[in-house]
């Protein structure tokens, strides 16, 4: 079992600032070989549609079929899996699945316009995309909650056919994965992954048909491609590694502390678990938790990598100070373990998703409270924020102009496009005015 160690910092030392800038710094510049190997992939998906696709898969997924229609899965096979799964995942699928259409529905945007006393209308029109791509990662491990809660928002928004991919390696179907889709009411699902499934949502394929947007996970392949497809297709976010931030009065049990940041850290070497608290002995508790627990986790070596590499616990004079540090990180997830969180959060701008109080257990926000597990990282939460109904919906302006409304605000126009000098701007606002 590895060394367990984590670095300390006091927010009153006088280099914290760089010993916090460092903490945090994350290279995400892109591999040039990853780069290289994806454009190589994605140019082929494009100039080779089906043929392509079906090559990588036996490539990289070691799966070989006959032709793409031989991987997707029907209605009914989804249907199977459901049947298959023992009945407590399948009852907790669906009461995962049912929160999260209640939480999001009351994200759905309607469309709105006003009348001005001239008879003129503005507005603006929501509209849901017509088609989504959702990319389930399935190299290493598998996501059904990454289906239900990528799957339901789009859904929820309205859009008209959402088409999933998951890589199988080997053929090896997840029956979890396809009963989540199968109860998200994921419309078509294809077993294939990789820079060649991200290819064929963004392009098209013979049999893939492309989409308007892609969301989801996945490894740097996957990332890799999403960035280069932006702009031929919407795409969510480019997510880095996962991110818990406690902050504690000292007054919560340390050891559920200790198993909180366990469970970010056990996502990979590179998630990041940081706590925040002005107790000094506090610290000493949940360390001394660490290190009586770490050895009983199945994923300890990740842990320990992660905690080491990136962990931290940093010391505050009060917890003003701690929300002002918070603010500086804007972590993915935010835990606020104190007696009166609300009174925190006053102090809260940036932060992905916060769990309120000492019960809330990030780990509930990943699966069934409600709210989207799909977040903003890497200090993103400044400008971004959770996946939700809005990101599949669209908002198109609407412009009626009664003759009189014309007439008013043509002669505005007329002036501002004669001053830049676009005379048939000005002339197609003039002929509409009277006289
Ligand atoms: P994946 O589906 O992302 O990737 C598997 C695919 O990678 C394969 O199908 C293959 O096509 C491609 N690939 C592998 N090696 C390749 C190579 N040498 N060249 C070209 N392509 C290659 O599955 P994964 O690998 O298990 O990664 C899943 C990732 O998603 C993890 O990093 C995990 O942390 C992340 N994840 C994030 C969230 C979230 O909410 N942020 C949720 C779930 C998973």
């Amino acid at each position: 079992m590895s060394d367990f160690s984590i670095t300390r910092l006091n927010a009153s030392q006088n280099d914290f600032d760089g010993s916090l800038a460092s903490l945090l710094a994350w290279d995400d510049s892109v591999d040039h070989q990853v780069n290289e190997s994806v454009r190589h992939i994605l140019a082929q998906v494009k100039a080779r549609g089906d043929a392509a696709v079906l090559e990588f898969t036996e490539q990289f997924d070691r799966l070989k079929a006959g032709s793409l229609a031989d991987l997707e899965m029907s209605k009914e096979r989804l249907q199977q899996s459901l049947e298959a799964i023992p009945q407590n995942q399948r009852t907790a699928l669906e009461a995962a699945a049912q929160r999260i259409r209640d939480y999001h529905e009351r994200q759905n945007q309607q469309s709105w316009h006003y009348q001005e006393a001239d008879g003129t209308v503005l507005g603006q029109k929501v509209t849901p995309l017509d088609r989504a791509g959702l990319y389930v990662p399935g190299g290493k491990a598998a996501y059904p909650s990454s289906v239900l809660m990528n799957a339901i928002p789009a859904k929820v928004a309205g859009v008209a056919e959402v088409v999933m991919v998951v890589p199988t390696p080997d053929g090896q179907v997840n029956d979890m994965v396809l009963a989540a889709a199968a109860i998200a009411g994921v419309d078509r699902v294809f077993t294939i992954g990789g820079a060649q499934a991200v290819g064929a949502l963004a392009y098209g394929t013979e049999s893939i048909p492309a989409v308007d947007k892609i969301v989801g996970p996945g490894n740097i392949y996957v990332a890799t491609a999403k960035r280069e497809v932006f702009g031929t297709v919407g795409i969510d976010m480019i997510a880095g590694p996962s991110e818990i931030l406690v902050i504690c009065d000292g007054q919560t049990n340390p050891d559920w502390i200790a198993m909180d940041l366990f469970s970010q850290a056990e996502h990979d070497e590179q998630a990041q678990s940081i706590l925040i608290s002005p107790d000094k002995a506090f610290l000493d508790s949940v360390e001394a938790s660490i290190r009586r627990l770490l050895p009983t986790m199945e994923r300890a070596d990740i842990i320990a990598e992660s905690l080491k590499s990136r962990g931290a616990f940093i010391q505050v004079a009060d917890l003003d100070e701690a929300a002002e540090v918070s603010n500086r990180i804007a972590p993915e997830h935010l835990e606020l373990s104190v007696d009166d969180p609300e009174a925190l959060l006053e102090n809260i701008r940036h932060a992905g998703a916060v769990f309120m109080g000492r019960y809330t257990a990030e780990a509930l926000g990943d699966y069934c409270a409600g709210p989207n597990h799909v977040l903003p990282t890497s200090g993103t939460a400044r400008f971004s924020s959770p996946l939700g109904v809005y990101d599949f919906q669209k908002r198109s302006s609407i412009i009626g102009f009664s003759a009189s409304g014309a007439d008013r605000m043509g002669r505005v126009a007329s002036v501002l496009a004669r001053g830049e000098g676009l005379t048939a701007h000005a002339r197609s606002a003039e002929y509409r005015i009277k006289e």
